[in-house]
């Protein structure tokens, strides 16, 4: 199976759908990124407040996978904006991956009450003339957040990470990031399971008539919709169904369906309020 790659604004190239490791326990992360490595996912998306990027690096590292096929992205936690302590927070984290770069490195969440993301976006930017990072974004950024990145140094961020589903589409948003030449990372592709997505009548009924799984409409649904994806899963039957979506498409009429679910559903932190 062959997965679509996406051109970022900086002319590097993204698989559109990889593996999320949000809450994968770090003990077991070594034997899951392992089986979605052999399921054939090549993009794994982690970050330091994971706490599992040293069993993302050794599943790696068994994988006898080139570095170059591969596509790793991890993000600076909101303690660690600023500019000393962002540099030494890539240092660690390319330390437990052990990899000397990663493919794209991203601001986790503007956390605005610290007033640090525009100071470590300038940071983000050495890292990427150092070679540390291929790619650098942002992750969980309202338009002010943008504007002030934009306006406030000389790169335009590669992609922005934000919540989006079906139920919490971000339509203005995505529309504000794309007229900017941001693509959009969709996290929580699946709702995080927190809703009752998959018994909803447009995902259920498209997944009746193309005989796939209700995820697999939702992520279609997502890839159709042009976002890049890396739904979760502990279980290797579904990390293999997630990556199976390559083989249907959704007409017009049921992507319109799905657009209709859009509802406002917010399921994570609201990134101006957040207090982390
Ligand atoms: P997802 O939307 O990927 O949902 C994960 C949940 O869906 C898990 O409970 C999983 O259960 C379940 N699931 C996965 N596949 C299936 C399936 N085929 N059928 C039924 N249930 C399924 O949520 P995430 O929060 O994990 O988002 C994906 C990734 O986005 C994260 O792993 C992380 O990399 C990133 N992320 C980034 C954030 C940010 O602030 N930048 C915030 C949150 C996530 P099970 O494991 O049992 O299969």
């Amino acid at each position: 199976m062959t997965v679509p790659t996406i051109t970022l604004n900086d002319g590097t190239s993204i698989p559109q759908v990889g593996f999320g490791v949000f809450l994968v326990e770090p003990d077991d992360t070594q034997r899951i990124v392992s089986d979605a490595l052999d399921a054939g996912y090549r993009h794994i998306d982690t970050a330091a407040i994971y706490g599992n990027e040293i069993g993302v690096g050794r599943a790696i590292e068994t994988s006898g996978i080139p570095r170059d096929e591969l596509y790793i992205t991890t993000k600076l936690w909101n303690s660690d904006q600023g500019t000393q302590s962002a540099f030494d927070a890539m240092d660690l984290s390319l330390e437990k991956l052990g990899l000397d770069y990663v493919d794209l490195y991203l601001i986790h969440w503007p956390s605005p009450h610290r007033d640090r993301y525009l100071e470590s976006w300038l940071t983000l930017e050495q890292l990427r003339a150092d070679g540390k990072t291929r790619s650098i974004g942002v992750s969980n950024f309202q338009k002010a957040h943008l504007d002030r990145v934009i306006e406030g140094s000389s790169t335009v961020p590669a992609v922005n990470q934000i919540e989006l589903h079906p139920a919490f589409a971000q339509r203005e948003l995505s529309a504000y990031n794309r007229a900017r030449g941001i693509h959009i990372e969709a996290w929580g592709p699946l709702g995080q399971g927190k809703y009752d997505l998959f018994s909803m009548p447009p995902v259920a009924v498209a997944a009746a008539a193309t005989g796939k799984t209700p995820a697999q409409v939702v992520l279609r649904w997502q890839v159709q919709t042009g976002n890049i994806i890396f739904p979760k899963s502990n279980n290797a039957g579904r990390i293999a169904e997630n990556l199976d979506i390559f083989d249907f498409e959704l007409d017009d009429d049921q992507m319109a369906a799905m657009d209709s679910l859009d509802a406002g559903r917010r399921v994570g932190a609201n990134p101006d309020t957040a207090d982390f």
